[in-house]
């Protein structure tokens, strides 16, 4: 199981404020950069924490308010003049296309790299996304008002367990591609007996599931959608003081989203896009009325990095960049 890790590289809701860029939340996995969201400011700190600029790198964009998505065009732009020559793909609701088309050819964007494209289009039928043969993303709706929204969940495939050498000898399994198929969890015949996969591995080695949500009201699919997650990531754009304005601009406040939280029995919640209004004693406040309800909550901060165990049993680690 490869290491895991979240960093926040935006905090902020709507406008950035002093010590924090717009939304932009990346996950690092295997070398490769799953960026959640590219508020402006992206670029400043990829370059800044020299994130690298040719790795393997996908864009999820939870909706298409400016705050979310103006860091894709710097972003872009840069790396087209240092040089990446690596694809990449972004995926969107429907007028990421445009957007992104339309800031190519009027700025003569020609990168020497393919953009791909993907609008998500009936995610309730179809929420599957994007496949590996380690992990999948899958989008759920969410709800911030007119504006369509999405949830992604980065969920590992389990892996097969410990092969068991002497098990598989006393077996009478001869080593080779028999073996090798055991290995991936599939059956096999060995004179005429069935033997499966589960007679000769140890158990299958913990998966983990990463949930990102855009903008929104609390909604009760998503404690469906982010079950038994690792973590999740949820808006908290106001505390429990500033509820009707959440309900209004159809944000969350902190003690909505840790509701969510715990329905779900996330192992984590982490919190980030605070309104720029907040001073430091507000996000305390913020927190502490998230944990009333939630104990296991964390305020996310620009750079801050998490580090996600492999298994259960280990805790998670809280970094810098
Ligand atoms: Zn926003
Ligand atoms: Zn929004």
């Amino acid at each position: 199981m490869s290491a895991l890790s979240i960093i926040f590289l935006g905090t902020s809701g709507a406008v950035p404020s002093a010590g924090r860029y717009l939304s932009c939340t990346v996950c690092v996995r295997e070398g490769e950069l799953l960026f959640f969201d590219c508020g402006e400011g992206a670029q400043f700190q990829v370059l800044k924490h020299k994130m690298g600029l040719n790795r393997k790198t996908k864009i999820f964009v939870t909706h298409l308010h400016a705050d979310h998505v103006l860091g894709i065009p710097g972003l872009l732009h840069t790396m087209k003049l240092l040089g990446r020559t690596k694809d990449i793909q972004i995926f969107g609701p429907e007028g990421i296309k445009l957007l992104i088309e339309a800031f190519s050819e009027v700025t003569h964007l020609d990168p020497p790299f393919k953009i791909e494209i993907n609008e998500i289009k009936n995610p309730e039928e179809n929420p599957v996304i994007y496949e590996t043969e380690e992990y999948h993303v899958e989008v759920a709706p969410l709800d911030h008002g007119e504006t369509p929204c999405f949830a992604y969940a980065l969920v590992e495939k389990p892996k097969p367990g410990k092969f068991n050498v002497e098990r598989a000898k006393e077996l009478g399994i001869p080593e080779g591609r028999l073996w090798g198929m055991l290995q991936k969890g599939l059956s096999v015949k060995v004179s005429g007996k069935t033997i499966n996969s589960k007679d000769v591995l140890g158990p299958p080695k913990p998966s983990r599931k990463l949930v990102f949500c855009g903008d929104t009201r609390p909604v009760k699919s998503l404690a469906e959608f982010a079950k038994d997650a690792t973590t999740l990531v949820h808006e908290a754009t106001y505390k429990d003081e500033h509820k009707n304005k959440a309900r209004e601009y159809f944000h969350s406040t902190a003690s909505e989203a840790a509701t969510i939280a715990k329905e779900a029995r996330v192992k984590i919640l982490l919190l980030t896009h605070f309104s720029s209004r907040y001073q430091d004693e507000d996000l305390d406040q913020l927190l502490s009325e998230a944990k009333e309800v939630f104990e296991k909550t964390i305020l996310a901060q620009d750079d801050m990095v998490i580090r996600i165990p492999l298994d259960d049993g280990k805790k998670f680690k809280i970094e810098y960049l």
